[in-house]
């Protein structure tokens, strides 16, 4: 599915900031930060970026991961995820030496055991070490 289907699919409008934006980040499983995707993006001022970045997380598109200085990154959803719920249940990695944050679609989180009474809405596994370029 191209940028334009995938946002029409989860019933926003598409604009050209919009398909823009899907396209930057729909590459290799990268979760991008604010400050990497601004100099990319050009044109699209800050508060257009974050709107962008809020309505697809609501939407489903993307996902947010939180890296380990705390820096909010987006990566694009792969796992039919809805406006009402996100489904990825894989583990992020955040390369200490180059600070990636990688999507491991193949790997999936470990199923944590809660005590009576509380309800899994969501789940992060961040492994922290070496990416392959940096090993
Ligand atoms: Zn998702
Ligand atoms: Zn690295
Ligand atoms: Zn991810």
């Amino acid at each position: 599915m191209n940028a334009a289907d995938e946002i029409k699919s989860k019933g926003l409008k598409i604009t050209p900031a919009r398909i823009k934006v899907l396209n930057t980040l729909g590459h290799d499983g990268l979760a991008l930060s604010h400050t990497e995707l601004e100099p990319i993006l050009g044109k699209i001022d800050r508060i257009t970026l974050y709107r962008i970045l809020n309505d697809f997380e609501e939407a489903g598109i993307v996902h947010k991961v939180i890296d380990k200085d705390g820096i909010a990154r987006f990566a694009v959803c792969r796992h039919n995820c809805t406006t009402q719920h996100h489904n990825d249940t894989h583990v992020h990695f955040n390369c200490t030496a180059c600070h990636k944050m990688l999507c491991l679609e193949h790997t999936q989180v470990a199923r944590i055991p809660l005590p009576d009474g509380f309800t899994t809405t969501g789940q992060s596994t961040i492994v922290y070490g070496l990416c392959k370029d940096c090993n």
